[in-house]
């Protein structure tokens, strides 16, 4: 902490997106290059070092945010680095994906807007690679060991670079041509560039991480002859069953889950296809489901020219601030402004909605059939508070092309590694695991979204490390490897 006084004399800064009608017509991150590091280290100094910092506890990664904000308000970047890699193997990923808990648990957030903390962690991490300090580190003697990573998301890859580092051979098998999981065919390049994913496998490859893409585990390689081939099996493989809406109409053709939405549109991005086959171009979009994937399909939409977008959620319109209900240093369900709503919202894109281009409290009754046989609309109600549509509300929204975005269930569960290695599963659908992430099957641990469910890039890196430790402790009877979690750690709630 250069200046004691630094959170009374300086007001939070955030760094500035790129106008909304400049950024529409591109696929870059959305924020102004370079804007972030002239204000950044004033920034970091308005960080208390409170004592007991409650931003470290909310962050599932343990990340040393007090630490790191004193060397950075004092000009060490490469210290900040040094401490920042401590804990977080792909800084870049959170800090440019990340909710941010940590901010809702800041001190400062008490009673003053909380520190930058998400914004002083990329800045940490851009400088590093500008500067060439993010290098590959390679072990300096091999285990003899081997072991099979299944799926190549945050998880998958966390593991793999812990484990690679730890001297065991690792291979990362994934079903698709490329390696990232959700970074890379689910969350579009405007939240995260793929060049910093791509910069980041080089690492990996260079530590000595091998990759196996279009291998699916079941199907290409049987569950069990990878277990017998391998001293170690981690499956990663996200929870990629999507959630259905089974309401009548649903078989008519222009509905689609996001999760098939999304890969097309990244796929243009990636120059695989010219056009993508579900473009929003020139239709009526309705997207069915309030969250981050419901958001990501909105921002993508109004980029592929849709002629409008609407976006339902089926909570009510959450409050500006937090309740009583959900105190410091809990993460609220605060009203928030995404920059793909903030988007939305500027070009008026919704023909009516509550707030941006959002209608909130509503629920999907019915999908209508439009002269050509395809979906022609969605017929929505109001709902009360225990989410009953209210009679009398009901009315219908024009929409040839429907996004459901409702979240995932879990890990599929037929012809994959769950079937063929019988694992069992808990009582959420997902990965059964003990408290060392090993699933029934010796040899054989789990982690990310498979296991854990639905969640977060940092939970899922948290994971990967998590699981790391606990496969090198079974392999070689012993670990120097953080363990930042266990299996059952869950957000703070109230
Ligand atoms: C559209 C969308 C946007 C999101 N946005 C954010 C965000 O902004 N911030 C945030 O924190 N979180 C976000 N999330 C959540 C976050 O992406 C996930 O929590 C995280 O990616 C989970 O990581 P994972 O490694 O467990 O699984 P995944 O990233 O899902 O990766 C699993 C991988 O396993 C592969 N696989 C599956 N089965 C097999 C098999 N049998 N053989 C080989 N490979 C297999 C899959 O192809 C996939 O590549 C978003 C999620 C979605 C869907
Ligand atoms: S990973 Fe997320 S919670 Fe942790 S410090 Fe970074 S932004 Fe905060």
């Amino acid at each position: 902490m250069a200046d004691p006084k630094g959170f009374m004399r300086t007001p939070r800064e955030e760094w500035p997106r790129r106008p909304v009608a400049e950024r529409v017509q591109d696929w870059d991150e959305v924020y102004v290059p370079g804007a972030l590091l002239p204000i950044i280290r004033r920034q970091a100094d308005r960080c208390m070092d409170c004592g007991v910092p409650f931003c470290h506890e909310a962050c599932p990664l343990g990340n040393l945010i007090p630490e790191w904000n004193d060397l950075v308000s004092r000009d060490d970047w490469r210290a900040a680095s040094e401490r920042l890699h401590a804990t977080n193997n792909f800084p870049e990923f959170t800090g440019t994906l990340c909710p941010a808990p940590c901010e809702a648990g800041c001190v400062l957030a008490i009673n003053q807007p909380a520190v930058t903390i998400k914004n002083v962690e990329l800045s940490i991490v851009d400088r590093a690679w500008e500067d060439g300090w993010v290098r590959p580190q390679p072990p300096e003697r091999l285990s003899g060991r081997t072991v099979a990573v299944v799926g190549s998301g945050p998880a998958g890859l966390a593991a793999a670079q812990q484990l690679t580092r730890a001297g065991h051979t690792v291979a990362v098998f994934e079903r698709d041509d490329r390696i990232g999981g959700l970074l890379r065919y689910g969350i579009p390049a405007f939240k995260m560039a793929k060049d910093r994913l791509d910069r980041r496998l080089e690492q990996l490859r260079a530590e000595g991480t091998k990759f196996r893409t279009g291998t699916a585990v079941g199907r290409d390689i049987g569950a069990r002859e990878l277990r017998a081939r391998y001293d170690a099996v981690v499956l990663a493989t996200g929870a990629t069953r999507s959630r259905e809406l089974p309401v009548p109409g649903r078989e008519l053709a222009g509905i689609h889950q996001a999760m098939e939405y999304l890969p097309s549109a990244n796929r243009v991005r990636e120059g695989d296809l010219a056009v993508s086959p579900l473009s929003a171009a020139g239709r009526q979009v309705v997207i069915i489901g309030g969250g981050d994937t419901g958001a990501d399909c909105l921002g993508t939409a109004v980029r592929e020219g849709a002629a409008s977008v609407t976006q339902l959620d089926i909570r009510a319109l959450p409050r500006p601030e937090r309740t009583e209900a959900e105190p410091w240093p809990v993460y609220p369900a605060v009203y928030r402004l995404s920059p793909a709503h903030q988007e939305a919202g500027e070009l008026g894109s919704a023909p009516v909605s509550d707030a941006d281009a959002r209608l909130f409290a509503a629920s999907t009754v019915r999908f209508e059939e439009g002269a050509d046989g395809r979906v022609g609309g969605v017929r929505v109600a109001d709902v009360d508070a225990e989410r009953r549509p209210l009679a009398g509300t009901e009315r219908a929204l024009r929409a040839d092309l429907v996004l459901l975005a409702l979240g995932f269930t879990g890990p599929e569960l037929d012809d994959g590694p769950v079937a063929q290695l019988e694992l069992a599963l808990d009582g959420r659908d997902v990965i059964a695991r003990d408290a060392s992430f090993a699933t029934n099957v010796p040899g054989v641990f789990a982690a990310g979204d498979a296991a854990r469910g639905q969640s977060l890039i940092v939970w899922a890196i948290a994971e990967g490390r998590a699981v790391a430790a606990a496969v090198d402790r079974y392999l070689v009877g012993t670990s120097q490897l953080p363990c930042p979690i266990g299996p059952w750690d869950r957000p703070m709630r109230a």
